[in-house]
């Protein structure tokens, strides 16, 4: 017997969306990647970085992130020490619940929101609490006073596309005895973002992506913004050089490049508008997103009908077989001639 912590030896483990084996020959519209390419100013920080020999990969990168954490702090309007880097935001998920969950200490999230939450709970050996939404996708049956030590509030939602209300966020960082972490991987995408609502409450923090709005789901970047204390037990728990030299200097050039982000998300915003306006024209529902990918149910109300149909024509969708998610699809925004060809599949099958 190998001797495994029980939890580990008990625990399933994530299954990340379906990464088809030639990308190539298929529209890949199932984990909210982005559909143009990232910055060039992203490419030229990366190839100065390398240099003509890759001389400079013998050397351990920046332990502190000192640049990139500066671009985001000058973005934002924090000082440094209320921001740290990470690698995806993946990492800070974990890192929190290290820093914050005894084994066996509750801490939430909501159902439907992203699954790896739970895989991490587990990992920790803490318990899992669920709280779930209303007909208006607003939280149901939060308490006054919440003493789990952390809850995870997905705003945009994901699979849903919703965003809660800054004052929804700001009530609930009040009941919170623990911390309310808003992971924010959409809020590029959306109209208001709860990073103001930071400097009012220290158990308050918000995490974001570099993997959907800067289209650098292959560099693994994200950030938290937060109180000094929390940034800085977060600090202490990482691994040291969590960030290779590449994806630092891509995080600094990416953040320092907001014209071609507000671009690029304009064109994916606009393209999201118009792709739900032609679904409802085909009697889908489809609740209003604020995100890079639409929460849709065809009118029979069969979301595995449609999902192996679009597969029959080489369009990859996300499909939850859950059956408060099974109902619907979640559909990433690719370009518009993406969209288009999606389109052509369901208005001849709808
Ligand atoms: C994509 C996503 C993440 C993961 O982001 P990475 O930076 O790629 O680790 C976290 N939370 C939500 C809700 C996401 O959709």
């Amino acid at each position: 017997m190998i001797p495994l912590r029980k939890n580990i030896a008990e625990m399933a483990g994530y299954v990340p969306g379906f990464q088809p084996k030639n990308p190539q020959e298929w529209i890949k519209l199932n984990t909210n990647e982005n559909p143009y390419p990232p910055s060039p100013q992203v490419i030229e920080a990366i190839m100065r970085e390398i240099g003509s020999d890759g001389e400079i990969l013998r050397q351990y990168p920046d332990a502190a992130s000192k640049d990139a954490r500066q671009a985001a702090a000058d973005l934002y309007g924090f000082d440094a020490d209320w921001l740290i880097m990470a690698n995806g935001s993946d990492e800070l998920l974990n890192n929190l619940i290290r820093a914050f969950a005894n084994e066996g200490d509750e801490v939430a999230y909501v159902e439907p929101s992203y699954s790896y939450y739970s895989t991490l709970i587990e990992i920790q050996g803490a318990k899992s609490h669920t709280f779930t939404l209303d007909d208006q996708y607003k939280l149901a049956g939060f308490p006054e006073r919440y003493n789990g030590k952390l809850f995870f509030l997905t705003s945009p939602n994901a699979p849903l596309g919703c965003a809660f209300s800054l004052d929804d966020i700001d009530d609930l960082a009040h009941r919170c005895n623990g911390m309310l972490v808003v992971d924010e991987a959409y809020a590029d995408f959306a109209a208001e973002n709860a990073l103001s609502l930071v400097k009012k409450h220290e158990n308050l923090v918000v995490t974001r992506t570099f993997s959907k709005s800067y289209a650098l789901a292959g560099m693994r970047l994200g950030l938290a913004v937060a109180h000094p204390q929390v940034i800085a037990a977060l600090d202490k728990i990482r691994d040291h050089y969590h960030l290779d030299r590449l994806a630092l200097v891509a995080a600094e050039a990416a953040l320092r490049d907001q014209k071609y982000l507000k671009q690029r998300v304009g064109e994916i915003c606009a393209t999201r508008d118009w792709f739900t306006g032609q679904l409802i024209a085909l009697g889908y529902s489809v609740i209003p997103s604020q995100t890079n990918f639409v929460f849709a149910s065809p009118a029979d109300g069969d979301g595995q009908r449609v999902y192996e149909l679009l597969k029959q024509h080489k369009i990859l969708v996300r499909y939850f077989s859950d059956p408060q998610l099974s109902h619907a699809l979640r559909i990433s925004i690719g370009s518009r001639e993406q969209m288009d060809a999606v389109l052509e599949v369901l208005e001849r099958n709808c």
